[in-house]
């Protein structure tokens, strides 16, 4: 792949395992070659499944835990300073996700939808549709300079979802979906976690015609033309 089709994906959610359901789309790119940054807002401090420890031991963690996933995936990992259960949609916090938008200078962005019961989750939705906006402009995001792109914005699919969804075959990266999935369940004791989340891309694929699949939406601000319809 030449330097100029590597794309950028950016994968932002408030908390560690939010990530569970874009696997195997993130894998994918990296195989490709593509450039994939995964970005938790939060420590996700919130937590009661460590057990009764500190804020300090859960932050350490969580990062040591996130290395390991991105290991797993083959890409690179950031932190934010959102505080857990607070991740609201202000105009200051998507000015600070615009910064991220404007240093990273993504061609897509992967995160929550805005129907998803957890606020932190239809809070960073929203905030990364007005962060796109705001990356825009210059002033906003000096000194990184404005990423004007016609960025995708790549939300999971829920049942409400009013964009046009897409399916991403992820058959190719499925023992990378598990070995993540076995890392959260390993320190969460969650039970047959790997099995669940196989059988849930089993059937997304079999809705089209794949072994594995993952569901989005899409949001771009224009729609490519086509030349056929068929
Ligand atoms: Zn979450």
């Amino acid at each position: 792949m030449s330097k100029a089709d590597r794309k950028t994906i950016l994968a932002i959610f408030p908390h560690a395992d939010d990530e569970i359901s874009c696997v195997g789309t993130m894998a994918n790119h990296v195989i490709r070659g593509d450039r994939v940054i995964l970005c938790f807002a939060t420590h996700g401090e919130m937590t009661s499944l460590m057990g009764d420890v500190s804020e300090e031991e859960i932050v350490f963690a969580r990062e040591e835990h996130a290395a390991k996933v991105a290991e797993i995936i083959g890409c690179e990992v950031m932190f934010l300073d959102f505080k857990d259960t607070e991740v609201e949609i202000t105009r200051k916090n998507a000015k600070k996700i615009a910064g991220i938008i404007s240093q990273i200078k993504p061609d897509a962005i992967l995160t929550w939808n805005i129907y998803h019961r957890h606020p932190d989750h239809r809070s960073i939705a929203q905030l990364v549709i007005d962060a796109v906006t705001m990356a825009r402009i210059p002033r906003v995001v000096d000194p990184n300079g404005p990423h004007r792109k016609d960025i995708t914005i790549i939300q999971y699919y829920g049942e409400r979802a009013i964009l046009p969804s897409i399916y991403v075959d992820v058959s190719q990266t499925i023992h990378k979906i598990k070995e993540v999935t076995q890392c959260y369940a390993d320190t969460y004791g969650w039970t047959g976690a790997v099995e669940r989340v196989t059988a849930r891309r089993m059937s997304t694929g079999m809705e089209c015609d794949v072994d594995y699949a993952e569901k989005f939406t899409i949001l771009r601000r224009r729609h490519r033309p086509v030349r056929y319809i068929v």
